[in-house]
């Protein structure tokens, strides 16, 4: 009895020893982070000096070269491309968008959606159907469909906390409603932007097209536009209201762009990987900032980070700047591919995609409720002072995904930050630089590399 208690106490020992100095270490991670920080720097050329960066545009490609050349600078083991071929489409001229009222046009803030086609060289003018669901829409069938012009308008459900969730609850409209409405034989689709924020932005996105089926031009219309919209179709029976719009967007062929990589190669397990990773293109509105700028300069400084402090990590540990997150998800559905062919073994990928703002925790994807448990018991107490131990179940990330297929027992994690302010930019003209918050960027990354440092030590 006596030997089991001596056995036991030497094990809480080295226990509480074991968590001292992942302490210590931490603390040493966020003191670099918030003292040095170089992601703010970083993100600043990214946004100013590059700007959007959509899927084969040469912007895109100057993105790649110059996040190759800040990593190749930092000194990490190895620092490559991934060829992969993405869509190149382009939004060319400015849309337009009005109400006619009668003989009065009222002016509406438009932007095509990704991936959507260009309308007639005239614009399309017709009368509008206002649906709030697909469901919706598919109950009224192709006589009533037929020629108009469908304005999918159910709006952002306040009620979700997490502003996420209340993205992917109304987001069917845009990935899927313009297919559905094709279908039905409509001339064109307007979507209500996906925000909660009532202003004069309209938020692009991309756009699925049904396998097989003709697109028809589809683009989201401002929160005040479509209140106004919706209003007048409801003030005006007859004669109704109707909408114009045109837009001059085309996908070209195909072209050739790449992931970006930056590893610290394992001490232990060289063919063991922790991915840490966001997405290097953007929306063409704006400057990608948030979506996902945060997210890349971010995964570089977890690196630069960790060479900083003189950590070597016992697996490697891979930075990856995604390429076609918005209109395609090539890019990590190119990483995940290779993973398999390469036999390499993945513990763990974690995505940075949710905004630069201030740290909550991590969600971990299809886990059990027993897995989680282990998670909090072991790393929350560690995570707890610097306000990044919210551990849940919960999504990833669209780019790290495809992993889940390729390289079976990898644990998929999503950053989260607070989720509040990330829908009033999301996917429009604001996404720009000025929106970020440097320390709210810091933490974020100083806690990516404090979870990545804890799965190296102690598995998962
Ligand atoms: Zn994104």
């Amino acid at each position: 009895m006596k030997k089991f208690t001596l056995l036991f106490s030497v094990a809480a020992l080295l226990c509480t020893q074991v968590k001292a100095q992942d302490s210590l270490t931490i603390r040493k991670m966020y003191d670099e982070a918030l003292v040095n920080g170089q992601c703010y720097e970083n993100l600043h050329y990214l946004c100013k000096n590059i700007g959007q960066r959509l899927s084969g545009s040469a912007n895109a490609q100057k993105a790649v070269d110059w996040s190759k050349k800040l990593m190749d600078g930092y000194g990490f083991d190895k620092v490559y491309l991934q060829e992969v071929m993405v869509p190149h489409w382009v939004r060319g001229a400015k849309e337009e968008a009005a109400i006619i009222d009668g003989k009065t046009r009222i002016p509406v803030p438009i932007v095509a959606l990704g991936m959507s086609i260009a309308t007639p060289k005239a614009g399309i003018t017709a009368n509008v159907i206002e649906v709030k669901s697909i469901k919706e829409l598919e109950g009224l069938g192709e006589s009533v469909v037929k020629g108009k012009i469908v304005f999918f308008n159910r709006a952002f459900d306040p009620r979700f906390i997490e502003t996420g969730a209340a993205y992917g609850n109304a987001g069917d409209q845009r990935f899927m409603g313009p297919a559905v409405a094709a279908k039905l034989g409509a001339a064109g689709v307007i979507v209500r932007s996906l925000t909660e924020i009532i202003d004069d932005y309209p938020h692009t996105g991309a756009t699925l097209a049904a396998p097989g089926s003709k697109m028809i031009p589809a683009a989201a219309i401002s929160t005040k536009a479509a209140n106004k919209l919706s209003a007048m179709l409801k003030l005006r029976k007859f004669p109704a209201a109707k909408f114009y719009f045109k837009q001059n967007c085309e996908l070209l062929p195909d072209v050739k762009s790449y992931n970006v990589i930056g590893e610290i190669t394992g001490s232990e397990n060289p063919n063991k990987f922790i991915t840490v990773g966001g997405h290097l293109d953007s929306w063409d509105l704006a400057e990608g900032a948030h979506d996902d700028g945060t997210g890349v300069m971010q995964s570089v400084e977890v690196l630069r980070i960790f060479k900083t402090v003189g950590y070597k990590p016992k697996n490697s540990v891979r930075a990856v700047l995604f390429m076609n997150e918005e209109n395609g998800h090539k890019g990590g559905t190119k990483y995940a591919e290779l993973a398999a062919q390469n036999k390499e073994q993945h513990i763990a990928a974690i995505e940075t995609d949710e905004g630069g703002f201030t740290p909550r925790g991590f969600s971990f994807a299809d886990v059990s409720k027993d897995f989680i448990k282990k998670v909090n018991d072991n790393f929350k107490s560690i995570l707890e002072p610097y306000d990044v131990d919210k551990l849940t179940i919960g999504g990833a990330g669209t780019d790290i995904e495809p992993m889940k297929e390729t390289v079976p027992g990898v644990v998929l994690i999503g950053f989260r930050p607070d989720s509040q302010r990330y829908f009033d930019l999301h996917h429009t003209a604001k996404d720009v630089f000025e929106n970020v918050n440097k320390r709210e960027l810091e933490l974020g990354a100083a806690g990516m590399a404090a979870l990545i440092y804890l799965i190296d030590q102690h598995g998962l």
